[in-house]
């Protein structure tokens, strides 16, 4: 994945940065708060609730990859302003794959 960050960084330490790293990572960053993350991808999506889908309203899902910068598991944020899932990038996966059998025709 290349780098394809919109706006200017700022790192304190680039060179520990993955490639797809669009973090912004200021020095009073408290260093349990910093993580590596893509930029943002705001997906345009209707949203209901389960069994209340008459009550559905257009919304936006924010999707950003994330790594603590001392390293360890890669995980995957989806959500919105209001709520959201961490979850493993592995985890992820197996959701993008059941999202393509769900909606095969
Ligand atoms: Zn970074």
């Amino acid at each position: 994945m290349v780098n394809e960050c919109k706006t200017e960084k700022r790192y304190w330490s680039a060179e520990d940065c993955p490639p797809w790293c669009c973090g912004d990572h200021p020095l009073d960053d408290h260093p349990e708060d910093a993580v590596h993350a893509t930029e943002l991808s705001p997906i345009p999506v209707v949203a209901g609730s389960r069994g209340n889908q008459s009550a559905a309203r257009s919304s936006y899902f924010d999707v950003a990859r994330l790594q603590h910068v001392s390293g360890g598991e890669e995980w995957v944020f989806v959500g919105d302003g209001e709520s959201g899932w961490v979850i493993t990038k592995e985890s992820a996966g197996r959701v993008l794959r059941a999202l393509a059998r769900v909606l095969e025709p």
